[in-house]
């Protein structure tokens, strides 16, 4: 090892505090220290080259170091680096609010920005709210959301998030919300229409028992992301939509994981023509790039908080980095990549490689479930296939097979026993292959081992 690995890791071990980690473990282990992005890869401080499988954490879009995004930053630095929103229009923030406006699924016509998935969860729930309230109907102050949902970690998405292991513990701390079964057809006894009617039925006995109290209904559209890539039944959807339209309430779509390609179309919506009242963007808005999130709403709920200073229906919410002017310039420069790469066009012949290699995968032992919409794959590990038990949490089944690709130059995050594959959208079919063979590769070769070894 180098002595800068080495130093490093050092001063990181003495340092940091990682997200979603295990301190004890790591500082146990001995991480890779990433250097360098090029294209598809990952390279560390020791010279080694991963594939990035999961697309740095699922925001990446048309690869790394990619020159047009590049240049677009740089030349946003030539003007000006960031400018507050707070009473102030800035070119980058204007343009990008109206190519967003452009792709978005009709009605939506608003763009509030702010910084991360999380805050734009939280300004969608907040607008909700006091779109009723500035209407005059007070007693909308709950949200319906699907368990094992995930919105984000602060303490007002997590309050519609529905994963006891990354939520219960603040039980406490969160506001109350109502929840309904996710439609997860591996889990469930019956037919994947079956399934998604179940979750309907649910959600409609809610809107029904709480009727005048709920604001809205919050979901993932089609894929539940952190929850183990659960894909939703077709129509699932679609039926949400209808029960909001036939109560009333607003329909918030959380498009943070499934947003900018992912699925296969611009926004998961598309899949089932589904008008949203409230969209929320980040992770992929900025190319994978810089920090950046949007809630995007319409004319009917911005109209509502129009009125004199002290009629106080004002939306008094705010991030410092708001629309931040080089993230800007880095999400028009990725939006121009769409266009430029069709990169929505060249998905299906790659999602078929992907569908391919998991007709194989699914075969493997301990193979329990293969998931997948568009770029978005889930293969699910289990003890016993027949019965669809679980491996013991303990063992971190999950995070010993990914381990196990680092030294064949793949990096993956699984969800627990969920191996996570998310390349990014623009991916080359070679990169791809190449990812699939290694993934298939190390289920097939490696699980047994550590499987044998547990
Ligand atoms: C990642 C994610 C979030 C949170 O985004 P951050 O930028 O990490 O705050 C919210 N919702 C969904 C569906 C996500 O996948």
């Amino acid at each position: 090892m180098h002595k800068t690995t080495q130093r490093l890791i050092e001063l990181d071990k003495k340092y940091l505090w990682h997200p979603f980690t295990q301190m004890a473990d790591w500082l146990a282990g001995e991480p890779v220290i990433i250097e360098r992005g090029e294209g598809y890869y990952l390279m560390d401080t020791e010279g080694r080259r991963y594939i990035d499988g999961v697309s740095s954490l699922w925001c990446n879009v048309h690869g790394h170091s990619v020159r047009m995004i590049d240049e677009a930053i740089r030349r946003q630095l030539d003007e000006i680096a960031h400018c507050t929103l707070l009473g102030l229009g800035q070119s980058r923030s204007i343009e990008l609010a109206e190519r967003l406006i452009r792709i978005a699924p009709r009605g939506l016509s608003k763009v509030f920005y702010s910084d991360c998935g999380a805050t734009a969860v939280e300004i969608a729930l907040k607008m909700a709210y006091q779109y009723w309230h500035n209407r005059g109907d007070k007693l909308r102050t709950r949200f319906i959301a699907l368990r094992e949902s995930y919105h984000g970690d602060t303490v007002g998405s997590v309050s519609v998030g529905g994963m006891e292991l990354f939520h219960g513990i603040y039980k406490p701390l969160l506001f109350e919300t109502l929840f309904a079964p996710t439609p997860h057809p591996y889990r469930f006894n019956g037919t994947p229409q079956q399934c998604a009617q179940h979750s309907l039925n649910a959600i409609e006995s809610l809107l029904k028992d709480n009727a005048g109290t709920i604001a809205g209904i919050i979901l993932e559209p089609k894929v539940q992301g952190a929850a183990g890539m659960i894909v939703h039944p077709a129509g699932f959807l679609k039926g949400v939509e209808t029960l909001a339209r036939k109560y009333d309430v607003l329909l918030i779509v959380d498009e943070v994981a499934t947003g900018f390609g992912r699925t296969g179309k611009m926004f998961a919506c598309e899949h089932e023509d589904v008008r949203p009242d409230l969209m929320c963007v980040a992770k992929g808005i900025s190319g994978g790039y810089l920090p950046l999130a949007a809630t995007l709403t319409t004319q009917t709920i911005f109209d509502a908080f129009l009125g004199r200073v002290d009629e106080f229906k004002t939306f008094y919410h705010g991030h410092t980095y708001t629309g931040n002017a080089l993230a800007c310039a880095a999400g028009l420069a990725s939006l121009d990549l769409f266009e430029k790469n069709h990169v929505l066009k060249k998905m299906s012949e790659k999602t078929d490689l992907i569908v391919v290699a998991l007709e194989d995968i699914r075969t493997l032992p301990f193979v329990g479930d293969v998931r997948q919409c568009g770029m978005m794959v889930g293969i699910e590990l289990v003890k016993n296939k027949t019965t669809k038990e679980s491996f013991e949490y303990k063992h971190t089944l999950g995070a010993k097979l990914c381990a196990a690709m680092r030294p064949k130059g793949v990096m993956l995050r699984p969800l627990g026993d969920v191996i996570v594959l998310m390349p990014a959208p623009a991916m080359d079919r070679m990169t791809l292959t190449k990812l699939l063979a290694v993934v298939c590769d190390s289920i097939q070769n490696d699980l047994p081992e550590i499987v044998k070894g547990l």
